[in-house]
């Protein structure tokens, strides 16, 4: 729970920044899937679709790198919001992994063997591109802010944050506090984070609950 109204304020903002370039990334890499000529012929076909995972790769990780980037200063904005002076500690930046993105390929080429025709083929590919690039520039966001977290002196620890809505899982770990060097449990399409607690500073502002939408 924050100190003030205005480091709740802050985490607020980082949270929209983070989710609208995790959603902007994704459906980027899922529409250069239009390029993928399914006429083309086996070989054509995976042709295209390496040169799907080259792009989307250099988007993917060039936004899990923004993701770490933007995580760093919102550590650091926390820690003036909340009345505290951020330490000199360095933060590294999160390596964003886009190894998910290897996984449309195999489950375009399997939907297309099971005969259930293109659409759907396609459609399972769009699904698995956009779960994939999410995850990516989610984990980085994640990872950054786990690591800042532990190695900030000033920081003891941490509790959830979770969207207006989740599930009931997320909606429980959410009112617990977490050290600082207690690890992140994530779901696939997790849209959680992490939110500081401050040495020496009561956590004042209470959040509203989150909806239960999901079991
Ligand atoms: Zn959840």
């Amino acid at each position: 729970m924050p100190p003030t109204r205005a480091a709740a304020a802050t985490t607020d903002g980082y949270r929209r920044r983070l989710i609208d370039l995790r959603d902007a990334t994704a459906l980027a890499v899922a529409a250069l899937l239009d390029d993928v000529d399914l006429d083309a012929g086996p070989a054509g076909v995976t042709r295209s679709l390496v040169r799907w995972r080259e792009r989307a790769t250099t988007i993917t990780v060039a936004a899990g790198e923004r993701a770490s980037a933007l995580t760093v200063a919102y550590l650091s904005a926390y820690l003036v919001a909340s009345g505290a002076s951020p330490t000199s500690a360095i933060v590294p930046e999160a390596t964003p992994d886009p190894s998910l993105l290897r996984t449309v390929r195999p489950a375009l080429l399997y939907r297309l063997g099971q005969g259930t025709g293109r659409t759907v083929a396609m459609r399972t590919a769009t699904a698995t591109a956009l779960r994939g690039a999410r995850e990516t520039v989610g984990r980085a966001a994640v990872t950054t802010l786990a690591d800042g977290i532990r190695l900030e002196p000033q920081i003891t620890g941490w509790q959830r944050v979770t969207s207006g809505r989740c599930c009931s899982r997320c909606a429980v770990l959410a009112g617990r506090v977490f050290r600082d060097n207690e690890g992140f449990d994530r779901h696939p399409a997790c849209r959680c984070s992490h939110e500081p607690t401050v040495l020496g500073r009561a956590e004042a502002f209470r959040r509203q609950s989150p909806t239960v939408v999901a079991p």
